[in-house]
């Protein structure tokens, strides 16, 4: 058995997965009755009326070519939360596995966990937001399928240190999950490059930020052939609607617009981060390799509260570990971070 193997699901193994009409028969030409598709046409909008490829052959192929992996190499989700949804029902056996995470950090990991009925060992990361590798490897067991690392990581903005990452992929026994949802806004090298050294790594990338393209819903999940064809035996068989797939296509011939919008919001978060670091009430800007700021003040709620009077939404993270009295802001257009500032410069403790 290999080495992953060994930390799946048994049941999940010996699963059969579901056939779909488009599994059984995959090509393009012919006659097709076999999934009862309505073979008039689509009401209103046009040409929706038969399902998508399960497997986005086209998107992964382009894909493959603009981030240096094989298509085999790629998993398709509905939303990177889908796919951290799918690697806890791979790999982690309700009430009986754990998992890493390493507040403050993604919310989802925990929900996920939670909805799975899976425990979680929390190693917060040091107080400048890095990982404390010696207690992360320490916590974990037997039982530690996933460790979920996120870099730039989500609140604190920064990268992780490669070295404490690199610590991790060589001495954890299960899966280490590496998020790079902001990886574009970074200038740091992707951990997919890593993925031949590291059969038990998973690169979890999405369309919803650097591309614009968040409500289309669609997330990446890079690793081994043998862990994408573990997701994909799990995954609901028609998880990425067409019109995602034709449009994220679409998209990918446009990489340079999306480098654009990152240069021009990088260029807007040194702005913004000058500014804010002018503002009495803000008391600490921290450094950011993504599209968002984190800042402490005095009092963060009083703070939010005081910007949604001014219709300014920013995100309270001041219950947060670590993030006492901060907000999570995102970089806006020039326009919005003026008015951002002009509202903070107006709060009065
Ligand atoms: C925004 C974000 C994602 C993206 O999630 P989607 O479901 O792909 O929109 C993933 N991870 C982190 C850390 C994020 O902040």
């Amino acid at each position: 058995m290999s080495k992953i193997k060994s930390l799946v699901r048994p049941h999940i193994l010996a699963l059969q997965p579901y056939s779909s009409a488009r599994d059984e028969y995959s090509g393009t030409e012919g006659v097709f009755l076999d999934a009862n598709e309505n073979p008039l046409g689509s009401a209103g909008a046009s040409n929706f009326n038969r399902y998508p490829d399960p497997y986005q052959h086209k998107l992964k192929e382009k894909l493959a070519l603009i981030k240096n992996v094989k298509p085999a190499q790629i998993f398709l989700g509905n939303g990177s939360d889908e796919a951290i949804d799918l690697l806890f029902r791979v790999f982690c056996n309700p009430n009986q596995d754990n998992i890493i995470t390493m507040p403050p950090t993604y919310g989802m990991y925990e929900v996920s966990a939670n909805i799975n009925c899976v425990a979680i060992k929390k190693i917060n990361l040091t107080p400048d937001f890095q990982i404390d590798t010696e207690k992360v490897l320490a916590a974990a067991d037997q039982n530690t399928k996933l460790l979920f690392v996120c870099s730039p990581n989500n609140p604190s903005g920064n990268l992780l240190n490669r070295n404490s990452i690199e610590k991790l992929l060589q001495n954890f026994k299960g899966i280490v999950v590496i998020d790079e949802a902001y990886i574009d806004f970074s200038g740091e090298e992707s951990w997919t490059n890593s993925l031949e050294k590291y059969p038990n790594l998973i690169v979890l990338q999405t369309f919803s930020k650097a591309w614009g393209l968040a409500a289309l819903r669609l997330g990446m999940a890079f690793s081994n052939p043998e862990i994408i064809a573990l997701i994909n035996k799990v995954k609901p068989p028609y998880n990425i609607s067409q019109l995602t797939q034709q449009i994220v296509l679409q998209s990918l011939f446009s990489e340079d617009a999306k480098n654009e919008m990152v240069a021009e919001i990088i260029k807007q978060k040194k702005i913004l981060t000058e500014e804010l670091g002018k503002i009495s009430v803000v008391k600490k800007v921290y450094p950011s390799d993504a599209n968002y700021l984190l800042i402490k003040t005095e009092n963060g709620k009083k703070v939010y509260d005081f910007l949604v009077e001014k219709q300014i939404i920013v995100r309270d993270r001041s219950k947060v570990a670590l993030c006492e009295g901060c907000l999570r802001i995102s970089v806006g257009t020039a326009q919005e971070n003026k008015e951002l500032i002009a509202a903070l410069q107006l709060y009065h403790s």
